[in-house]
């Protein structure tokens, strides 16, 4: 078991939370969970890095990672939320089931709001209203 403690962070900066964040479609596939279970927080992050560096050279500012089906997993240190209609979705594969994540189910319930961890594909994530990013 480890834990830290550290003062609130977020993976945007101050002006990033306000205009959103560019964020690039990897061709890096998030290590499949056979290999390294990504429910389990870890830091073996060479995928993760390695999207990131790839997205910097696009001139976007983040990652997202897709899984070996090709549906979206996660970033570097974060997980994606997509907003349809009121609905909320998150990819159930390739994700850390993180805290800050479960908050959002834990408000949804209270807000009445329907969520689901469920495949997103990228067409479903472009097309979406809304997309956000929790960490
Ligand atoms: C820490 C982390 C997250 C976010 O976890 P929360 O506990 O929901 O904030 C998401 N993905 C990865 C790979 C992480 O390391």
């Amino acid at each position: 078991f480890m834990a830290f403690a550290v003062p609130f962070g977020s993976v945007a900066n101050a002006e990033q939370l306000q205009r959103g964040l560019h964020v690039a479609i990897s061709d890096k596939v998030r290590i499949p969970p056979a290999s390294i279970d990504p429910a389990i927080k870890n830091y073996h992050w060479l995928d993760l890095v390695r999207g990131l560096y790839d997205a910097y050279d696009r001139g976007a500012e983040t990652a997202l990672l897709l899984d070996f089906n090709g549906n979206v997993a996660e970033g570097p240190g974060f997980n994606v939320f997509c907003v349809d209609d009121g609905k909320l979705s998150t990819p159930a594969v390739g994700a850390l089931p993180g805290i800050t994540r479960r908050t959002v189910f834990d408000l949804c319930a209270e807000a009445g709001l329907a969520v689901a961890a469920a495949d997103v594909s990228v067409a479903a994530l472009r097309q979406s209203d809304e997309v956000f990013i929790t960490s």
